[in-house]
């Protein structure tokens, strides 16, 4: 007889007193304090705990239904999680947010107040991780058994402050006062080896054991994926890097040799101690080697536990298991399987690699040859010698493969192999997952496109139905539900009910109000209520927002050049009518990317400048709010009129900040890249503002010898503004921003210019006409149904992972 048989847990509170009476005993028996002495930290505390525990009776029957029913599970692994803040979050995925406001209140607390101390965890750089974040919530959505695995950094992504001097960056420790959101799970860490050497097996030709120099123990807590809508609750497991026990030497100790004694612990745990603020460029190499493989190696682990609590044997872990690889970092994912079930588990290569290949599946998400990442052979022999082997092997048999396709092509074998040769030997991190993996993917239309076409043409030769396509997407709850409420309330009205935010191309149904003045008014008015709100300028100037990270090819230059060319163009003739604009820029540089740095230095000079100017400041503000993180994205969003997507053609995979500003209302001015070009077919060219040259056409200017000066020579007012910069009025540091465009621009700069400027007054000629612009908006909304992240989640599902829902039960 089971002992257990009808223990079941006590019903969590349903009405508002009963709500309270948990709150209340949160307070008092987890945060130990009362409620005559609670500070709004104990408060928000004890709510999150309480909110929390709605969350957690649900993922307790989302476990028992997930393993009775025995699927095949997704885990998605992933270097980073851009989550934003949870507690307002978790409200809406609960349905507490309304006994949780009355509660507060009680205590003499707004819940506005509590969610200002609902830090959120910055544990991304941008979209790749922010993607990671709305996949999670959407796979929760559609009650797909799924678990993220990825590294619970101390410090996040550093806080940017900006002064007139530029970036500067402050530590993000971001779990000071502790998180609420996390269980611990210590009893589920695992060791994790580095160094070493490796030693034959007598009678084994594939098997080696592998005799690592250090072990560190990396130590999982998890936060809670809701899904909206449906009971799911997944999660995502995070590590931490724990020195053993042994690591501390009482002996130097006691002798006073404090920081000798813990120097092994502190060179264990620095591995989970920064997220690298960089997602192009390798910087702080072998530890961020060893990130890579910590996050893989503890994953792998627990995915093995995980399959054998249900299944015996290895004929169906492909079956049951499929691992996303989130771009390249956790590549190390396919010869670490190898060598578990090879060398620890004893399954022949062949059989290891078949299961291997079926596995895995990777997402690429550049096409800049500087972020394809490798690293140095002799990093990997130091640090994994035991996986340089294993890749050696995989290579071998993989360039045997191709060597029976394309025989004596010696340059095909070259370019395609994983040890690149020259000028150093280094391990090539994407043709590794390439080879390992069943379906690779790009994460839009003309991104898969050009995978195929150019950087990975070889192996889509000599694979052609493993290359595939799944258009990214967002979480219509963060980036629409809950950052507009306002314009969410509307729309509800407008459809008749509120099922769009969990079925988003219902929105199509707003279609044929864009055409009815009244609501037409309606949606203005929030517009520029939400402007008022975010307090960024003048409420009535047209909000041009451009918010993403700095990087030389999206393109913050050429906002530049355009805001240098209007306060010179309003100089010279105040007297015109202009139409007030208020320019917005957010977003982090790399601290190490002086190019990036530069030009965000010279925006907050520009800004100052204009600031002081009586005769341009009615007509043009510039404004740049410091640290871009989700929270401040959910806050500028609902308020931008204009989204700048103006990134040269062919550079950016696919943007995600584009569908969030579309979802919004912005209407977009961009360049045929990335996902822009399917949004505009979508939203209708009449709704989109296009310029620039498309991919092909920049491809090829760079082919046929591009020179920037020629667009300099040939513009006038181009040469205005670039001369202004040469000039030094705006520091030494214009003076070389200019100087890179007009020696090289890497991005085509110039060659945009004149198109995006003539666009632009496209722009400003719909925004002189409200009825017209608001029309634009709300077709904007209607026709961004497909960047759901939930759409998204189901073709991955459908086409790559191949998995099908489980439903959790409701409590009865
Ligand atoms: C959406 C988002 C991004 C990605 O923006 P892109 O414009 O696609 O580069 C980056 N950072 C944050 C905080 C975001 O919310």
């Amino acid at each position: 007889m089971d002992l257990r048989q009808g223990i079941g847990l006590r019903k969590l509170g349903k009405t508002a007193d009963e709500f309270q009476q948990d709150l209340l005993s949160n307070l008092y028996y987890r945060r130990g304090t009362t409620v005559e002495s609670a500070s709004a930290r104990d408060a928000y505390e004890a709510l999150a705990q309480t909110v929390r525990d709605h969350l957690a009776e649900r993922r307790a029957r989302t476990a028992a239904a997930q393993f009775a029913s025995n699927p095949r599970w997704v885990y998605y692994l992933s270097a980073e999680y851009l989550l934003g803040a949870q507690l307002e979050q978790n409200l809406l995925y609960s349905g507490t947010g309304d006994l949780a406001a009355e509660a507060v209140k009680a205590l003499g607390f707004g819940l506005e107040d509590l969610e200002d101390l609902d830090v959120e965890p910055g544990l991304g750089n941008g979209g790749l991780g922010r993607l990671a974040a709305c996949l999670v919530d959407s796979l929760a959505t559609r009650d797909i058994p799924a678990v993220g695995y990825g590294i619970r950094y101390d410090l996040g992504i550093f806080r940017q402050v900006i002064t007139e001097e530029g970036q500067a960056e402050l530590p993000d420790d971001w779990a000071f006062h502790g998180n609420p959101w996390e269980f611990p799970a210590p009893d589920d860490r695992q060791a994790v080896g580095f160094y070493g050497h490796t030693e034959p097996i007598p009678g084994s030709t594939t098997r080696k054991v592998w005799v690592p120099g250090e072990v560190v123990l990396g130590e999982p807590s998890h936060m809670l994926v809701p899904g909206f809508g449906t009971e799911t609750v997944n999660i995502i497991r995070l590590w931490s890097a724990k020195a053993s026990e042994a690591s501390f030497d009482l002996s130097r100790f006691s002798a006073g040799q404090y920081a000798e004694a813990v120097q092994e612990a502190v060179r264990a745990e620095n591995i989970s101690k920064v997220l690298y603020p960089d997602d192009s460029t390798e910087l702080g190499r072998e530890l961020r080697l060893k990130q890579q493989y910590f996050l893989v190696s503890c994953s792998l682990r627990d995915i093995v536990r995980r399959f054998r609590l249900r299944n015996e044997g290895w004929d169906t872990f492909a079956d049951k298991t499929v691992i996303q690889l989130n771009d390249t970092h956790p590549t190390i994912a396919i010869p670490e399987l190898m060598r578990l079930l090879v060398d620890e588990y004893e399954v022949e290569w062949e059989q290891a690699w078949e299961i291997t290949r079926r596995t895995f599946a990777y997402t690429c998400h550049t096409l800049l040859p500087e972020a394809l990442e490798t690293w140095p052979v002799r990093m990997f022999e130091k640090l994994l010698p035991r996986h340089l082997e294993i890749i050696y092997l995989i290579n071998m048999l993989f360039l045997r493969e191709v060597e029976a396709r394309f025989p004596g092509d010696h340059d095909r074998l070259r370019r395609m192999s994983i040890i690149q040769e020259d000028p150093e030997r280094r391990v090539r991190m994407a043709h590794l997952a390439v080879v390992g993996t069943e379906a690779v993917n790009g994460v839009a239309e003309l991104h898969s496109k050009l995978l195929r076409e150019t950087v990975l043409d070889d192996f889509a030769a000599l694979w052609p139905a493993k290359f595939q396509n799944v258009t990214n997407g967002v979480s219509p709850r963060r980036f629409i539900k809950i950052a507009n409420p306002r314009l969410s309330d509307l729309i509800t009205e407008g459809l008749g009910d509120d099922s769009w935010v969990g079925d988003l191309e219902r929105l199509a149904g707003l279609e044929r109000l864009a055409d009815d003045a009244s609501f037409r008014e309606r949606w203005q008015a929030i517009k520029r209520a939400n402007k008022v709100d975010l307090a960024a300028g003048d409420p009535d100037s047209l909000t041009d927002v451009m918010i993403k990270r700095f990087h030389e090819y999206k393109r913050q230059q050429l906002k530049l050049l355009h805001v240098i060319t209007l306060y010179q163009r309003i100089r010279q003739n105040p007297a015109a009518d202009w139409v007030p604009r208020t320019v917005l820029f957010a977003g982090k540089a790399a601290p190490a990317y002086h190019a990036a740095k530069d030009i965000i230095r010279l925006i907050a000079t520009i800004a100052a400048r204009i600031e002081a100017d009586p005769v341009v400041s009615p007509y043009l503000k510039v404004v740049f709010p410091s640290n871009y993180n989700v929270t401040l994205a959910e806050r500028i969003i609902p308020a931008a009129d204009l989204s700048e997507q103006i990134s040269l053609a062919g550079k950016e995979a696919s943007g995600t900040g584009n569908m969030k500003l579309a979802l919004n209302g912005a209407v977009t001015i961009g360049t045929l890249d990335g996902a822009n070009i399917e949004i505009r077919a979508r939203v209708g060219e009449d709704n989109f503002f296009l310029f620039g040259l498309d991919a092909y056409e920049a491809a090829r200017a760079r082919i046929n010898g591009y020179q920037p000066r020629h667009f300099y020579e040939r513009d006038e007012e181009l040469r205005a503004a670039m001369d202004t910069l040469t000039s030094g009025v705006f520091g030494e540091v214009g003076r070389r921003v200019a100087d890179s465009l007009l020696g090289w621009d890497e991005y085509l700069t110039l060659a945009d210019f004149r198109s995006y400027l003539e666009c632009q007054e496209q722009v400003e000629k719909s925004w002189r006409d409200p009825a017209r612009w608001t029309r634009m908006s709300i077709l904007n909304t209607a026709h961004s149904g497909f960047f759901s992240s939930d759409r998204t989640v189901a073709d991955y599902a459908a086409r790559i992972w191949r998995v099908a829902p489980v439903p959790v039960p409701r409590e009865d």
